[in-house]
């Protein structure tokens, strides 16, 4: 079916699903990572960005807080980049794991495989794929400008999330040795970690999430700075990858229940993308059980329900400025 939302509709649809959404209770923060068990719970925002560049804010949405697992998206976004599909389908796979993000049982259960980037083993199988090779700095350098990009503005590591992560990450080192073992990073170890908990630990608004799913939606081009960001035909693979495993071992709730693919952090923010159309992000530190932000969740479920939008519904959907 033909469907035509006005901006007023949407900006409507944004500010009721934040007073909806503003007293949901429920979920904690994540007390693994020390700092993120001392963020302000209260704290919620919403961003959305549609694909002619305009932007809706409510809330919170310029307070910078861990970005953590959605850098996954941002990252898998460079190594397609700098290898193509084809590389990183077979270096780390596109597949869901159906278990919890930090799973080492889904690194044996898939034959040594990591799965996909969006687990935090692809994620550090991806951090060793990023160009140039054995070169910490020239490496980082690279994350940090795709993130910039991506987002429409820069972004720097929360200093003390990064010594916090650095500190507990016991798990995260085992996943990269085992790897090791299997031949699945492709850097020095230690260096494709530490990549990894420092682009966990990047400051990000929802403002900017926005706009990063804003230019994946967009098909590579960011709608704010209109800069050409990534090839329009790794779009639909980014957001193939974020649909299968966007929400751990809950994505197929998610999706089943939302209509849009979408990727979580626990840090609390949530980036989902609407080819063709929008990029939204809500943010608010406490997570249920899967470590996806449960306000978060509540907010980008109601916007698609008010706006009767799904990405299987089968409609063609045009957004015009009134
Ligand atoms: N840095 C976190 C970790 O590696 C990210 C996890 C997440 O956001 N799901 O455990």
């Amino acid at each position: 079916m033909e469907k035509t939302l006005t901006h007023s509709q949407i900006k409507q649809a944004v500010e009721e699903a934040y007073n909806e959404c503003k007293n949901v209770t429920g979920g904690h923060n994540a007390d693994y990572i020390p700092f993120l068990a001392n963020v302000d719970p209260n704290l919620f925002g919403i961003s959305l960005t549609l694909t002619d560049g305009t932007t809706f804010n409510i809330g919170d949405t310029d307070y910078k807080f861990g970005i953590e697992s959605v850098s996954k998206v941002l990252t898998a976004i460079l190594i397609l980049k700098q290898h193509g599909a084809d590389a990183v389908l077979k270096q780390i796979g596109a597949d869901a794991t159906g278990l919890p993000f930090n799973s080492i049982f889904a690194i044996l259960l898939e034959n040594d495989h990591p799965s996909t980037p969006l687990v935090n083993a692809g994620a550090i199988t991806a951090c060793s794929m990023v160009e140039p090779k054995g070169d910490s700095w020239g490496k980082w350098e690279a994350i940090i400008n795709n993130i910039a990009a991506l987002c429409g503005s820069e972004a720097q590591v929360l200093d003390e999330l990064y010594r916090s992560e650095s500190e507990t990450n016991f798990n995260n080192r085992s996943i990269a040795w085992l790897l090791k073992n299997y031949n699945r990073i492709y850097d020095d170890v230690d260096m494709s970690l530490d990549l990894y908990t420092r682009q966990c630990s990047v400051g990000i608004t929802s403002s900017q999430l926005a706009i990063c799913a804003g230019t994946i939606a967009n098909g590579g081009v960011n709608p704010v700075t209109k800069a050409e960001v990534f090839a329009r035909e790794l779009a639909p693979k980014i957001t193939t990858l974020i649909s299968s495993v966007g929400f751990y071992q809950n994505t197929g709730d998610w999706m089943y229940t939302s209509g849009i693919p979408a990727k979580s952090g626990v840090g609390g923010g949530v980036l989902g993308v609407y080819p063709g159309v929008m990029g939204v992000a809500a943010f608010a530190p406490p997570l249920d059980e899967a470590g996806n932000s449960v306000k978060a969740q509540a907010a980008v479920k109601a916007i698609m329900k008010k706006l009767d939008l799904g990405v299987f519904n089968g409609d063609n959907v045009t957004v015009v400025a009134d």
